[in-house]
């Protein structure tokens, strides 16, 4: 991608890979074989292994083991990104993968029990709360679920078809009719997020679908209030200090947190009817994701948001100012290895 050439300058997206440790049935059943893939953090190479004797090599921006800590992950796929947005920028983090890799446990744990096990979008608000001033500055939450090119508000469950809207001066997108929930602390974030995962759980049962069917997305506003005073040589307000006074500015970050739908290939045959049209509207959206984020890694003039809705949503959040972090997720099972290895040709085309 560009940003190779430029080092100090991250690029517009940074991919991260991160390894899920061996589960127990992995443990017991595969341990006479080798996992699928052997990483090198240090050097930031990921080999995948071909046969006994083979294996290819990527790099990525950065590779995460499976002893890699949440704070960790949370560290280098989101600061970053979160840090921006504070600065009145927009942001997106996705994590993609296969069902069963750990983009939810990269993304959306809760940690209640065990704060260390704490996610990407908990500490991300965590972040966003200890840096603003709660007298001046405002954050408010969407959450959302992507559902076969349906928008379902997860905040509200009647409100299960919004549509998309965009400003045609600003080109900032909008969801009228949308959830957009004040949050003043992070216990209160918290029980959103729970209450959110409650309504995607009802509605999934209703559609007799999986959550790795879909997309969750979370959009996190932040309005800050800045007051910058300049030193003023030609200003005709100064005060007594000589510094110009100006009156504050509003700054207006977006973050997006998408835990997107498994990656995975379903299989057509023996599914039912209803997972076939699942199926292709999964295709569409993760190959119209796909096709954006080698647009922007190209540094393409033209990114094509307009191909499905999940585009489209991230489109103000994508290319120009804004940045975007890309974690892909892996598991270490040599059964597995098909998937793994298109997971890793994704996260490749995004460099
Ligand atoms: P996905 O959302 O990609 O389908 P999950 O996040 O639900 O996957 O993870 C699948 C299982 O693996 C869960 O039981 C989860 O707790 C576990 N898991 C995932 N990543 C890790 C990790 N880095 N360390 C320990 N357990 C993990
Ligand atoms: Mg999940």
């Amino acid at each position: 991608g560009p940003h190779k050439d430029t080092p100090g300058v991250s690029g517009r997206v940074r991919v991260a890979v991160r390894l899920r440790p061996r589960n127990s049935e992995e443990l017991t059943t595969d341990a006479d074989f080798a996992d699928c893939v052997e990483l090198q953090p240090e050097l930031k190479r990921l080999k995948l292994r071909r046969n006994n004797w083979d294996s290819d090599t990527f790099e990525f921006d950065e590779v995460l083991t499976e002893f890699a800590s949440q704070k960790r992950v949370y560290e280098v796929v989101a600061k970053p990104v979160v840090e921006s947005v504070l600065d009145g920028y927009n942001g997106t983090v996705m994590a993609y993968g296969q069902t069963g890799t750990g983009k939810t446990y990269t993304l959306g744990r809760l940690g209640d029990e065990d704060t260390s096990a704490r996610g990407i979008m908990v500490r991300a608000m965590e972040d966003i709360f200890a840096e603003i001033s709660p007298e001046t500055d405002s954050i408010s939450v969407s959450y959302l679920q992507l559902y076969m090119e349906t928008i379902q508000d997860l905040l509200d469950p009647t409100n299960d078809n919004l549509s998309i809207s965009e400003d045609p001066k600003s080109g900032d997108i909008t969801l009228p009719g949308a959830s957009l929930i004040e949050v003043r602390d992070q216990p209160s974030f918290v029980e959103l997020l729970r209450l959110g995962e409650a309504h995607r759980f009802a509605a999934n049962t209703k559609l007799n679908t999986e959550s790795s069917r879909s997309h969750a997305i979370l959009m996190v506003h932040v309005k800050r209030s800045v007051k910058e005073s300049i030193s003023g040589e030609n200003g005709n307000s100064k005060s007594h200090t000589g510094r110009t006074m100006k009156p504050p500015i509003v700054r207006k970050g977006k973050l997006i947190v998408v835990d997107l739908a498994g990656s995975e290939r379903i299989d057509k045959s023996g599914s039912e009817g209803h997972t076939l049209e699942e199926a292709k509207s999964i295709n569409l959206s993760l190959s119209a994701l796909g096709k954006c984020i080698n647009a922007l890694a190209e540094n393409s003039p033209h990114v094509p948001v307009r191909d499905s809705k999940l585009t489209r949503l991230l489109r103000d959040s994508f290319g120009g100012s804004a940045r975007t972090s890309l974690v892909i997720t892996i598991g270490p099972s040599p059964r597995h290895r098909g998937e793994t290895s298109s997971t890793i040709m994704f996260g490749q085309r995004a460099m």
